[in-house]
């Protein structure tokens, strides 16, 4: 990755909900499950390490090894790559050198109709079904005798999701700020583990999606709060293929994700889903397209004090 030492600094999102005027959705079953992720998954991320060490015969069966297990206990991809500087919140230290990336997909029928009820839900069940995933698989590491640290999907980590994603071969950074993967598209959440075992790495792909991305701007057309831009930003570094990345602007998008069910039009407008792999694979019924509901934007969060920012507001602003 290029721009190592530009991570941006940690993020807290409860602050910065309360700074955009609040987290306005109140649905019991992503409370219910939010509670479970912060009483019950953060109590189970530690575990004790054995002290007789598994030998493998190389990083190459480490790594298997370790992928066969991830896919056994539930994610649907996988792939391994070494932590650097510019994968890390500024202001926070991992000394881990390897990250177990994973990843689960959301189901396309819950994204029919965006914002709603049951994109939010997807959303919420999705990173607690993905923490178990991430820390049963943490616990099997040190049953083998490797200390590990886990990284929740849900967002309080050490590691910036992104690019250990794109590192690990989760496909290409998308217009809107996703990953997209080339077979899975967009819908879906990543979390990952930080150890020092060593393990084979897997490399970033390039699969013609940002090139694609440059051509179509769906994402940007039906984005009701104007955040996804027109061009690609030389102030924010390079992607994994040496493109100028695109920067959503969050101080637009926030506001909205915060107050009309955690947003995320762009992920099923993506083009990337209007595959074969878009279909419900369990026999429901689901149109190609979703339902979009697009309502007036709340005021930006230009506002917001300083240190609550995330980094990359008012980046591309005319
Ligand atoms: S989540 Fe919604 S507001 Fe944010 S970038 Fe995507 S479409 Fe725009
Ligand atoms: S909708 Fe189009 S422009 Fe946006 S991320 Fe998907 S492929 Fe790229």
């Amino acid at each position: 990755m290029s721009d190592k030492a530009a991570s941006p600094p940690a993020f807290a999102w409860d602050d910065w909900y309360s700074a955009v005027g609040g987290r306005t959705i109140h649905i019991d079953e992503v409370e219910r499950m939010l509670k479970e992720i912060r009483e019950d998954q953060y109590r189970r991320f530690d575990s004790p390490v054995n002290s007789h060490k598994t030998i493998f015969k190389n990083p190459q069966e480490a790594a298997a090894h370790i992928k066969s297990k991830a896919l056994e206990f539930g994610a649907d991809i996988v792939g391994i790559c070494e932590i650097e500087p510019g994968d890390v919140y500024k202001g926070k230290t991992v000394q881990e050198p390897f990250a177990i990336a994973l990843g689960q997909r959301m189901r396309w029928r819950e994204f029919q109709v965006v914002p709603s009820r049951e994109s939010a839900i997807e959303c919420m069940r999705i990173y607690h079904s993905l923490g178990e995933v991430i820390i049963r698989l943490a616990a099997h590491i040190r049953s083998l005798g490797y200390p590990c640290k886990v990284e929740h999907p849900i967002g309080d980590s050490d590691l910036l999701h992104i690019p250990i994603g794109l590192k690990a071969g989760f496909g290409e950074l998308g217009r809107h700020g996703s990953i997209i993967h080339p077979k899975l598209g967009p819908l879906f959440r990543m979390g990952s583990i930080a150890t020092p075992m060593q393990l084979q790495i897997d490399h970033p792909v390039d699969a013609g999606i940002g090139k694609f991305c440059e051509k179509c701007k769906a994402c940007r057309i039906y984005c009701p709060a104007k955040a996804i831009p027109d061009n690609r930003s030389a102030e924010a570094g390079k992607d994994h293929l040496g493109n100028d990345r695109y920067v959503v602007d969050t101080a637009r998008c926030f506001p909205y994700f915060a107050k009309h069910n955690y947003c995320s039009i762009c992920l099923p407008v993506c083009v990337y889903n209007h595959k074969e792999w878009a279909k419900d694979f369990e026999g429901f019924q689901t149109s190609l397209f979703p339902e979009i509901i697009m309502e007036e934007p709340p005021p930006l969060a230009d506002d917001v004090d300083d240190a609550k920012k995330h980094a990359y507001n008012k980046l591309n602003r005319p």
